[in-house]
């Protein structure tokens, strides 16, 4: 039972329609072949087949280099000791560029300066005790000369407060030729592959002489300060003044396949705090220090404001090695391309561009319509139209005018019909008289269309009555009004001819001995002795005459007015009632012909 309420029993597959069709076969291969060759070209350059790992990387840094300095503030020379300051932090380092330095300052009073303090006229500007951010000290109440000209408020600060701007040209503008040496340890631990930007074959001498701007050489690690911040494109003697922050890039992009083998890294520089901004609101880089001292007995210091450039080092990195298994997710995720030649070849089709004919054929094989049992379509034939249409039960237009919502083929059965003929004009040569000779000939019965136009025969009072007031949606001029909208349909289309008068609408669909020799070809034994069953058996001929096996499924069959009429004249009910159309049964033609 489980299996049957989960579906486990059961599998669903697809349908396909086969065209046979040269063109849409070359052009179903000629997209394939233009989508396998997209995927390989972009399997080649984006190296899909690749599996990937990052980089884990270490740097440490060494810069060298003497400054000689003019300023006798500073002294004559700095070496690597005074411009590398404290360490700035992982994988970068700081030279000094630039300098403010304020010798001797002692803890005493002193008037504080400006735009730091404010001006002051008497005491009485200045609050005792006051402090704030901006400030280098307290207040002591006073109001003391700045200048000559100036008087602001007196504080308890380190004296003589540091009051200058920074130096231009930059006191260590010369730091442009210091070098700097970067190590880089990488691994990708996936790999488990260690590499270093610095050749282990490579002897101290081969790096003394090497400059990496000078040689372009990925494995020369020393940098000239002056060439980093040029490549960044800036002016270092500018840069200086401020200070600032250098990004240096090294990237390593590695192919780790044996016969492609390579992994060589790349260094890019470039300016990483923003210039332009700079330039109005707390530009540049610096922070100070202080050395102390005690001179007899008082403690003494020289404040420094170092402005400087900081160098970051960043690592980026990735290395490939070909994966079967990354090669076969690639493969698997491009397989869903292939249906864009679907997708555009069912276009081609259905929007006709192709051709209408393959457009009619494709639609007709390719989608089977399921119809709601709610909604009731209808299938009908025109004696004058070489297809079948079938339309949707309208609530507001006649069978006759309703527009088909699509046309089918009529199939053509001869071999089938004619096995049925000849059984049957043979049955009905058998039980009539021959009147031509013939034995096994098309033989007309009695019901002669030209018999029937002279509307003289006993069966067909109804007819008489019918043509005199053939309703106006007949073309035919043998319809007979009818109550509903579906049973107001005619044989034709066009005005013309009935099908009733066709001769072998009188000798397949009415003649009693080929209904009879039906009837029994059905059921051998069955006894025939109500004319109900004649009239059954009649419409059931003539849809099988006129629809056949074209009729699509769950479109019902629809017999026209003259010809219900024709039959019902033929085979009268005793009582002289019909129960007409009853389209909501059960949809097969059997049950249609119950009425
Ligand atoms: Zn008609
Ligand atoms: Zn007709």
């Amino acid at each position: 039972m489980p299996c049957v309420l989960l579906n486990l029993c059961e599998y669903d597959t697809q349908k396909l329609v086969k065209i046979k069709s040269v063109k849409l076969g070359s052009l179903k291969w000629t997209l394939n072949g233009v989508i396998l060759m997209f995927i390989c070209i972009m399997m080649l350059w984006n190296k899909e087949y690749q599996e990937y790992d990052f980089v884990v990387s270490s740097v440490t840094t060494k810069v060298k280099g003497v400054a000689k300095i003019t300023s006798p503030e500073v002294g004559d020379v700095w070496d690597v000791v005074d411009y590398s300051g404290p360490s700035q932090g992982k994988n970068s380092f700081f030279v000094a560029t630039n300098a403010i330095i304020t010798k001797n300052q002692k803890q005493g009073k002193c008037a504080e300066v400006l735009p730091n303090g404010k001006l002051c006229q008497t005491d009485k500007d200045c609050e005792k005790g006051f402090s704030d951010q901006h400030n280098h000290g307290v207040q002591t109440g006073a109001c003391v000369k700045l200048d000559i000209l100036k008087k602001t408020c007196e504080v308890t600060a380190w004296c003589p407060i540091e009051n200058k701007k920074s130096p231009r040209p930059a006191l260590l503008a010369a730091a442009e030729n210091f070098t700097v040496m970067i190590k880089n340890n990488i691994r990708f631990p996936a790999f488990n592959y260690i590499r270093r930007n610095i050749l282990s074959e490579m002897k101290d001498t081969d790096l003394k002489g090497c400059i990496y701007h000078r040689y372009k050489n990925p494995y020369c690690p020393i940098f000239r300060l002056g060439d980093i911040v040029a490549e960044a494109k800036e002016k270092f003697s500018e840069m200086a003044v401020e200070g600032g922050v250098i990004g240096i890039q090294i990237n390593w992009d590695c192919d780790l396949n044996r016969f492609f083998h390579s992994c060589l890294p790349k260094y890019s520089f470039r300016r990483l705090d923003e210039k332009e901004s700079n330039r109005t609101l707390y530009p540049g880089l610096n922070f100070r220090f202080a050395r102390y001292s005690t001179v007899n007995g008082v403690e003494q210091r020289t404040l420094f404001k170092m402005y400087g450039i900081r160098f970051d080092v960043m690592v980026f990195g990735k290395a490939g090695k070909f994966s079967f298994i990354q090669l076969i997710i690639y493969i698997g995720s491009t397989l869903s391309y292939y249906a864009i030649t679907t997708i555009f070849l069912d276009w081609l089709i259905g929007t006709g561009c192709y051709s209408k004919e393959a457009k009619q054929n494709y639609t007709e094989r390719k989608f089977e319509a399921v119809q709601d049992r709610e909604e009731c379509f209808l299938c009908v034939s025109f004696v004058d139209e070489d297809n079948l249409r079938v339309v949707k039960k309208s609530r507001k237009k006649r069978l006759q005018e309703t527009k088909p919502l699509s046309l089918h083929q009529r199939k053509n059965e001869l071999a089938s019909m004619k096995t049925l003929l000849s059984v049957l004009q043979c049955g009905q040569s058998r039980s009539e008289p021959v009147q031509n000779g013939q034995s096994c000939g098309l033989k007309v019965d009695e019901n002669l269309p030209s018999r029937h136009s002279g509307r003289q025969n006993p069966d067909t009072p109804l007819l008489e009555t019918s043509q005199s007031s053939s309703p106006s949606w007949c073309q035919c001029g043998s319809c007979r009004p009818a109550e509903t909208l579906q049973e107001q349909l005619c044989c034709r289309l066009k005005k013309g001819r009935c099908i009733t008068s066709s001769p072998l609408f009188s000798s397949l669909v009415v003649s009693r001995s080929v209904l009879e020799n039906t009837l029994l070809f059905v059921d051998p034994l069955a006894e025939l002795h109500e004319e109900a069953q004649l009239r059954h058996g009649a419409y059931a001929q003539f849809i099988r005459w006129r629809f056949g096996d074209s009729t699509p499924r769950d479109a019902l069959p629809v017999i026209p007015s003259c010809c219900i009429w024709r039959i019902r004249a033929k085979y009268p009910s005793p009582d002289g009632t019909y129960s007409g159309l009853r389209p909501f049964q059960a949809i097969t033609s059997q049950t249609e012909l119950n009425r």
